[in-house]
């Protein structure tokens, strides 16, 4: 489990921060109130912590050296403080921490959280700074390393399009303007031939810039533009947080769009989307290939004897049998209110002998109901192509002819 250091002087914020944060990140807190208890702590933590939370002044350390303590051994710090000033401010960012957080009540322990969990997912994120200026360069690369990303950097746009062709998972580019063979709009565009901006951000950076650079970076495809003579570390974190964040609603508004809400398998707009071109990579990667449509039996009186609700347990029960049976190389999806559909690499024995291994499986599973001890039994239905067809749709066709044959045949039954 990751660990935490709080150091805190102040009872009632410590105690607040231990109880949050070990509430909403999961992370165990060691709480320290002065110095040489934060000490004892780093001392007793070999694989070191995760991230500090600090009080700037603590009673036995009045000018920030826990934060210069951590920074030493690698420890992201963020810093939690009253007073906020000019002066305080250039102090903590010249310490190089993560962020600083105002003591004002629930909403800066909100914000804590969130920096928390963002440090623990920037670890998985690649990003990439290109500067010509290896001392720019070098700024920027440290401070988004403060903030845990893997950063890569590249001198020129030729680097950085060789880097980007090596890690294509880079999620954010940082760009310079004036760069020797290639200037920041040229390689924006480059790179927007094959990265969209949902993708991947660009922020554009120059030294002298003004808005009509900025406009320009971004009509060639930037997210964003910071201008260097009057760069701000904590503007430039802000801007970049804010991009990756954004990638990151992208992408979870994608997923949820082709999940099924109820039970979490692909839904019905997934196979219609992108069925076929998993069909296609599966008939070429291997030698061959199932449909299975399966559907379970008289599934309305499941309804109406037990309810609706107890009919979408049903139903996620099912689902969550499917993805532990089926192989992880194959997709399963839920192409309608008790209909499932399912693409598995395999010959016509082989899948028969799963599905006839699934079909048995439910008939026995007991689905529970949380009301009482009262269980329910269903059974499913399933029909098989095994004939590849000439596309996708030909596949499930077939496939849903074999299930109609095994309703008509008495359900509970695999027909291929
Ligand atoms: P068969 O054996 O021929 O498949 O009969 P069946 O009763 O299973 O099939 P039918 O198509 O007549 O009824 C399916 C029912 O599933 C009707 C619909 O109200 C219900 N249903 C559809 N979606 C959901 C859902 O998300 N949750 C629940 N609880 N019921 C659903
Ligand atoms: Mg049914
Ligand atoms: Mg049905």
């Amino acid at each position: 489990m990751k660990k935490v250091l709080v150091a805190e002087d102040s009872g009632f914020f410590g105690r607040m921060l231990k109880k949050k944060l070990e509430a909403e990140t999961g992370a165990q807190v060691c709480w320290a109130q002065t110095m040489q208890e934060a000490c004892q702590f780093i001392e007793e933590q070999p694989d070191g912590f995760a991230a500090g939370i600090v009080n700037f002044h603590l009673p036995d350390a009045p000018g920030g050296e826990i934060v210069t303590k951590l920074g030493e051994r690698n420890v992201p710090v963020i810093v939690f403080t009253s007073v906020v000033n000019k002066q305080i401010r250039d102090r903590i960012w010249e310490k190089k921490v993560v962020d600083y957080v105002y003591k004002e009540g629930a909403q800066s322990l909100d914000y804590l959280v969130s920096l928390l969990n963002r440090l623990e997912r920037n670890r998985h994120i690649k990003v990439m700074v290109v500067d010509d200026s290896d001392m720019q360069r070098q700024v920027m690369a440290d401070l988004l390393r403060v903030h845990r990303y893997q950063v890569l950097e590249a001198a020129d746009g030729k680097e950085a399009l060789e880097l980007l062709a090596e890690h294509p998972d880079v999620k954010l580019v940082v760009s310079d303007f004036h760069m020797p063979h290639m200037d920041g709009f040229e390689l924006t565009q480059t790179i927007r031939k094959s990265h969209s901006r949902q993708d991947l951000a660009i922020i554009g950076i120059s030294a002298l810039g003004d808005n009509v650079m900025a406009a320009r970076f971004l009509k060639c495809g930037a997210n964003d533009f910071i201008i260097k003579q009057h760069f701000l570390t904590e503007e430039f974190y802000c801007r970049v947080s804010q991009s990756i964040e954004n990638l990151e609603n992208i992408q979870a508004i994608r997923k949820a769009a082709v999940t099924d809400f109820l039970t979490g398998v692909s839904n019905r707009r997934f196979l219609f989307d992108h069925g076929e071109r998993i069909y296609n990579q599966m008939r070429s990667s291997c030698t061959s290939l199932c449909c299975a449509m399966l559907d379970i039996d008289h599934f309305k009186k499941v309804n109406d004897n037990y309810g609706h609700q107890a009919g979408d347990m049903t139903i996620k029960r099912v689902a969550k049998l499917l993805q532990e049976q089926l192989p992880e190389s194959g997709i399963v999806a839920r192409i309608g209110g008790e209909e499932f559909c399912a693409l598995v690499p395999g010959g016509k024995d082989e899948v028969v002998a799963l599905f006839e291994h699934i079909r048995k499986a439910i008939s026995i599973l007991p689905v529970s109901l949380s009301s009482d001890n009262e269980s329910i039994h269903i059974t499913v239905s399933v029909g098989i192509s095994s004939e590849p067809g000439r596309n996708l749709l030909d596949m499930l066709s077939r496939a849903d002819a074999y299930l109609y044959q095994a309703k008509k045949e008495g359900r509970d039954r695999v027909v291929c």
